[in-house]
């Protein structure tokens, strides 16, 4: 494990400026590389599991947050409001309420449920400087965030499907959670609604946990103040735990907002509301990756995915040509020149790309290229439209092995 802000500062990720203020790091372009590529990542996955996206504004009146209950209960975590030509209007310190007012401008009928709503959203969070530091603990929050509304019948289906789809995100990013916890509230009173809408939501997430055959945790005093979630839980180098990714079951927001959907029996009925995040925070997701990783990430959300080496001067043209030919696939590939340093040199100032395509005299009279993996191994020279088609599928499918077979160990 590494630590994220001294590596993130070193490889060009992310920064800070005293005149931006603490806890609002901004993301240079290799940082903002990844960033991209997570976000990419999460609208596809999501748009093939039936999501449909939706933008919304940061901002939002002080009443908005006064019915969905945020104002009593998280205020704490809440910018002041701001004063604007008589109405006070505050940064959003979540997602939710503008997505329950979107579910709400429509009529909906049982037939359109589950609605599965999904933004990749700015959020806002008043910390305290004390505990800011790099990408972990920020004051603008850029959130995989998404929003079911159901019926009550759906929500277990729905929650396992969100499990799901964490589990396969975690797969493709090369991260493992630490455990699951299974939040609850606790008895300091800053909950809303009854015991047996409690019961009844985290009966639900318990049942999900174990048809899952997850092992987890329950704790008190970690619920959301309108329901009880499931916590994908990770740690850092330091071994700080953090959640990652959620899901929540809401009976709660549905009622404040008087969300409604028509029943099969022509009647009113109330969805249910489940809230779930795959990846958590861009922030927070691309600070765990920095960890976990060192740097050397999995080919797809590498800064640079390819780096072409050319052996002399006279095979510059063949290693921009590669280079350009790769950016046309969609890669992110740049050429080592040779005033940069001798070959070694070079291949060990690259050791964190995935891909480094070595074009000598002989390659370069072949159309071919010589390439060599991040861990050592060896290809067999391949023609350049080879080795693009090779590395292009590798990303494509978001694997976090480098390569699928062939290659010869040095
Ligand atoms: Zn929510």
């Amino acid at each position: 494990m590494h630590d994220h802000r001294k590596l993130g500062r070193e490889l060009e990720l992310f920064d800070t400026d005293p005149l931006i203020g603490a806890g609002l790091p901004y993301w240079l372009p290799a940082g903002a590389a990844i960033r991209h590529a997570l976000e990419e990542y999460i609208r596809e996955v999501e748009q093939r599991a039936g999501y449909q996206h939706v933008y919304s504004p940061v901002l939002g009146k002080r009443e908005l947050y006064e019915i969905s209950g945020h104002w009593s209960h998280y205020r704490d975590g809440m910018y002041p409001p701001m004063d604007i030509g008589g109405e006070q209007v505050v940064l959003r310190p979540s997602l939710c309420p503008h997505h329950a007012l979107i579910y709400r401008s429509r009529g909906h009928s049982y037939r359109d449920l589950p609605l599965r709503m999904a933004e990749l959203g700015g959020m806002y969070r008043s910390e305290l400087s004390g505990v800011l530091g790099g990408l972990t603990r920020v004051r603008a929050i850029q959130l995989n965030d998404a929003h079911i509304f159901c019926t009550p019948d759906q929500v277990a289906e729905e929650a396992a499907a969100a499990l799901g789809l964490i589990k396969q995100a975690y797969l493709a990013l090369g991260i493992e959670p630490t455990r699951y916890r299974l939040s609850l509230p606790g008895q300091d009173g800053k909950y809303v609604g009854g015991q047996d809408m409690w019961d009844r939501a985290a009966g639900l997430l318990e049942q999900v946990l174990v048809r899952a055959g997850l092992a987890y945790e329950a704790e008190e005093g970690e619920a959301a103040f309108y329901g009880p979630k499931i916590d994908v839980q990770i740690a850092d180098s330091a071994e700080r735990e953090a959640s990652l990714s959620t899901v929540q079951v809401d009976f709660y927001l549905p009622e404040r907002f008087g969300l409604e959907y028509v029943g099969a029996d022509g009647a009113r009925h109330r969805p249910v509301m489940v809230h779930r995040s795959i990846i958590g925070s861009a922030e927070r997701a691309a600070a765990h990756l920095i960890d976990v990783h060192g740097g050397a990430f999995p080919a797809w959300l590498a800064p640079v995915q390819l780096v072409v080496l050319p052996v002399a001067d006279a095979q510059l043209p063949e290693a921009d040509a590669l280079a350009g030919r790769a950016v046309e696939h969609g890669l992110r590939a740049v050429v080592a020149r040779p005033e940069s340093g001798s070959l070694g040199a070079r291949i060990h100032a690259s050791r964190l790309v995935p891909y480094q395509a070595v074009i000598g005299a002989r390659e370069a009279a072949g159309g071919q290229a010589a390439l060599r993996l991040r861990d050592g191994r060896q290809v067999p020279t391949l023609s350049v439209a080879e080795v693009l088609d090779r590395i292009g599928e590798r990303v494509t499918a978001r694997s976090t092995e480098l390569w699928a077979e062939g290659a010869i160990d040095v």
